[in-house]
């Protein structure tokens, strides 16, 4: 825990709305200058472009950007020794190329960026077997992708920065302790009610309930189960939200159709999904119409016959992904396959990604699998595997596989430090260092069992 968060922790809930939009300023100034607004035009007319332009540029993008990476990457320019990597003209001369997994990103890692630590902005990433791993991104990438997400969002009506969206994520917004039932706070800068995923129990619900119907958020977004659990309490409690958002965008989660069909019912408001990853892989979005296209101009997808992905993403050039093994699986929709609501991408018919798993918080909480991942990301690449187990309310198992280069005794004190923040005083942890976690009787690895 950083010494930011100690500081928050301790003051009042009006100064804590202050160092939201504070943050939220940094955040803003870094996403949202020049290069932002001028990719948001690119994007625009990117969507006009005939699909013969738009494969086009597709094409001079994935040359230019595996050049790049061969240049600016020791990892590349190692694994590309017996290459001609200028024999890369477009998506179809990809397979003279090595495919690289989650794994040797995360062995290699210091050799795969390209960038010094001060000229990159490291975010932490988990995903499906609870791997610590950072990428490093440059602000150029980083302004391009919000372009991307906001411009989907634009084709639907809904205006970032402009109207104001209420978001659930997981960031850690309510101290331990906290006695009053305030579980959101205000970043203004981007106009967003940061509403904890943390505190969605029974009791707490209702409180959720009446805020948004005060804030009237012209958008929900983040969480797809937290956003299920406000939900299904006010359907369960015959409770009408006194707003109409213009629409729902689920993050990071696979979602259920159930769970879709709730949301629509209960808020009168369609939602809109999409597909990107913390490790910056290229989009896949809904269109007005809820069908899923490829977005061009952000990266090469390659459908494998058994259904596995890979990715090369134009947004990644500080950690440069080239016909990377996500772990997703995808289904693109048959060939001639179009949409009436006139975009161009290649339409996918089915994504198969991140599960709906879940922990227990003693008091009956929801912590949902990106939450559970989020407590490793304080040992940045350290970690092969990860398994949370849990039995019983109170008390959970941690097992883990590590790289022995990197890990310490002391970082699992730190596990447990986060642990306490997430999982309240009340949860028994047990952290074991393992030789190999076991797998599923499928074969699957699972991060999450929870027995409860
Ligand atoms: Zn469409």
């Amino acid at each position: 825990m950083g010494l930011l968060e100690l500081v928050y922790d301790h003051t009042p809930i009006s100064f804590q709305n202050l160092m939201c939009s504070g943050s939220g300023a940094v955040k803003y100034k870094q996403r949202y200058d020049r290069g932002y607004w001028e990719a948001r035009e690119f994007c625009r007319d990117f969507d006009l472009w005939p699909l013969d332009r738009q494969l086009e540029y597709q094409r001079e993008e994935l040359a230019r950007f595996v050049r790049f990476s061969y240049l600016h990457s020791p990892f590349y320019q190692r694994l590309y020794e017996n290459v001609d990597v200028s024999a890369v003209r477009g998506p179809e001369d990809l397979q003279v190329l090595p495919v690289i997994d989650k794994e040797m990103l995360r062995a290699n890692i210091d050799d795969i960026y390209t960038v010094p630590r001060k000229r990159g902005n490291e975010s932490n990433t988990g995903g499906t077997t609870g791997k610590s791993l950072t990428v490093r991104m440059v602000p150029g990438d980083i302004q391009m992708r919000m372009a991307v997400l906001d411009n989907f969002k634009a084709r639907v009506g809904f205006e970032n920065l402009k109207m104001t969206r209420a978001t659930f994520n997981g960031r850690h917004i309510v101290p331990p302790g906290q006695r009053r039932p305030i579980y959101w706070r205000w970043n203004a800068p981007c106009r967003q009610m940061i509403y904890s995923s943390f505190d969605l129990t029974e009791e707490r619900l209702g409180f959720y309930v009446e805020s948004l119907n005060r804030l009237r958020p012209q958008a929900l977004d983040g969480f797809f189960t937290s956003m299920c659990d406000v939900a299904s309490y006010m359907e369960r409690h015959c409770i009408e939200p006194e707003f109409r958002p213009v629409a729902i965008f689920p993050t990071s989660e696979t979602l259920t159709d159930a769970g879709r069909e709730l949301l629509e019912r209960v808020f009168r408001a369609r939602v809109y999904d999409q597909y990107a990853s913390s490790e910056g892989a290229p989009f896949v979005c809904e269109c007005p119409e809820q069908v899923k296209h490829v977005e061009l101009n952000t990266g090469v997808f390659e459908f494998r016959a058994d259904g596995e992905v890979l990715v090369t993403s134009f947004t990644t050039h500080g950690t440069p992904l080239i016909r990377y093994a996500i772990g997703d699986r995808m289904e693109l929709a048959p060939g001639g396959t179009t949409c009436p609501c006139g975009l161009k991408g290649p339409i996918v018919s089915k994504i198969e990604g991140r599960r709906l798993d879940f922990l227990y918080r003693p008091d009956g909480a929801k912590i949902n699998a990106g939450n559970v991942s989020n407590l490793l990301k304080y040992l940045p690449n350290t970690i092969i595997r990860s398994q949370f187990r849990q039995s019983r309310m109170d008390e959970l198992t941690i097992l883990l596989e590590v790289d022995e280069r990197r890990f310490e005794e002391s970082h699992a004190d730190g596990i447990l430090t986060e642990c306490r923040h997430t999982f309240g005083p009340d949860m028994r942890v047990d952290v074991c260092v393992v030789e190999e976690i076991p797998r599923a009787s499928s074969g699957k690895f699972q991060m999450i069992v929870n027995e409860v």
